[in-house]
């Protein structure tokens, strides 16, 4: 098309010039055929000077207009640069995108250069490397690392595997760090806070500790009593009794580990928690009763004052919850000592509370009390038939009806446990 036009338009030029020539004198021809040429070259060269020009400042809204075959390039100039500014939007936008989800990203990414030098970071980086985006930026990693492990993995060159850091200040932190190469010269460096995890995984460790402690004594003692046995087949009577006796308290102690355990595990399964109405004046006597029965009278035993009230929550597991409190307060009072049991309303809030004279906690003990296997005395709780498990199962029954524990306590005066709940939950 191009070429044809072009064709056409000099073919006119010399059909004109013949003819001006024929029918007058072939120097007019001549002139005319000059002329027209001299006014395509000037046309040419000013559009080549307006491309010229405009090619220093390439934009799409500068693009020159024209005429004729000039008008076609321009045209088609017009077209790619638009679409091609419409692509670098595009690439701009996702490039955006992108730097924005690092930017959000919880995890650290630094991404390195060949020499380990960094080319960007993450804020996440920041905090967890001790980076600083706008000093660091070109700057060697190594330099800046404080961790001596961290600087080791990097030395090392092996990164089939994460490095795991620990720092104490300004607070405990545990970060899993791992490099992956790409783009075959770059690294990236990416950080993850693992502090709670570790946590979960140190609590599980200590856990399973703890359990298999607490199993293996009375294991050891209910098989030493089996070796004897079986040594010493003709044992007396008496002796043989005492064993059997033993051996009994041994096993029930493990038949109450594995029955705290199995609570803790059910209510640690996040079952939704079945609500009922919960008459609170006969939940408090069924307590005293209970309490009563297992000081066998060496305590003397009050409810106090009972507010008329229901409160919305599951029967057993309150049961479950207050009437430990209660036979701790038992266990943990010596014989002559009161245990006052009470529902009061303290400010808004309804309270179930349990006082006692016993033996008292001292301040440093109290904040560790739920957790599991905790206690203060350890002698004490395994001869009052205590697992440790008691205070860590009343927490996740507590949590799963919106209430709160406050201990107060003096060593050898007594302790008083007071489980507020929140008033939605209790009836007039
Ligand atoms: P345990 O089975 O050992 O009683 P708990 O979890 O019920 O375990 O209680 C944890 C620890 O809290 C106990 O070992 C005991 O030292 C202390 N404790 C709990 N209740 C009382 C109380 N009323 N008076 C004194 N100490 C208590």
């Amino acid at each position: 098309m191009f070429w044809l036009r072009s064709i056409i338009l000099y073919f006119f030029i010399a059909v004109i010039a013949f003819a001006i020539s024929a029918f007058t004198d072939i120097l007019w021809g001549f002139v005319f055929a000059l002329v027209m040429l001299s006014i395509t070259i000037c046309y040419h060269l000013i559009n080549l000077n307006r491309l010229n020009q405009w090619l220093k400042h390439p934009d799409v809204d500068t693009v020159p207009g024209s005429m004729m075959l000039w008008q076609d390039v321009f045209d088609q100039l017009y077209e790619q640069v638009r679409s091609q500014k419409k692509s670098k939007d595009r690439l701009a936008n996702t490039l955006d995108r992108f730097l924005s989800a690092a930017e959000a990203l919880p995890d650290g990414v630094v991404i390195l250069d060949e020499y380990d030098r960094i080319e960007w970071c993450n804020p996440a980086s920041q905090i967890h490397l001790g980076l600083n985006r706008k000093t660091d930026s070109g700057q060697q990693i190594t330099n800046l690392l404080r961790h001596p492990a961290l600087r080791e993995y990097l030395k090392e060159q092996d990164f089939s595997h994460p490095v795991t850091l620990r720092t104490m200040r300004p607070q405990e932190q545990v970060l899993s760090v791992q490099m992956i190469p790409f783009d075959s010269t770059r690294k990236l460096l990416l950080s993850r806070d693992i502090t709670q995890l570790d946590r979960v995984q140190t609590v599980h460790r200590d856990f399973v500790a703890n359990v298999s402690h607490e199993l293996r004594t009375p294991l050891t003692v209910v098989g030493g009593f089996i070796e004897t046995m079986i040594d010493m087949p003709h044992i007396d009577a008496p002796t043989r009794e005492q064993h059997m006796q033993l051996m009994y308290e041994q096993t029930q102690r493990m038949q109450r580990l594995v029955d705290d355990l199995l609570t803790l595990s059910k209510l640690e399964n996040g079952q939704q928690l079945k609500e009922e109405e919960v008459d609170i004046p006969q939940l408090l006597q069924l307590l005293r009763i209970e309490a009563e029965g297992l000081s066998q009278g060496r305590h003397s035993i009050s409810i106090e004052s009972i507010a008329r009230q229901r409160l919305i929550g599951n029967h057993d597991e309150l049961h479950s919850a207050l009437g430990n409190l209660v036979s701790n307060a038992v266990r943990y009072t010596p014989a002559g000592g009161q245990i006052m049991l009470s529902w009061q309303m303290r400010g808004d809030e309804a309270c179930f509370v349990v006082k006692d004279t016993g033996i008292g906690i001292a301040p440093e003990h109290v904040p560790r009390l739920t957790e599991r296997f905790y206690r203060v005395d350890r002698g004490r709780s395994r001869n009052t038939g205590g697992t440790g498990l008691g205070l860590a199962i009343v927490k996740h029954i507590l949590h799963r009806h919106q209430a709160v524990m406050a201990v107060e306590s003096r060593l050898g005066e007594g302790s008083e446990f007071a489980v507020k709940f929140p008033t939605q939950r209790v009836l007039e």
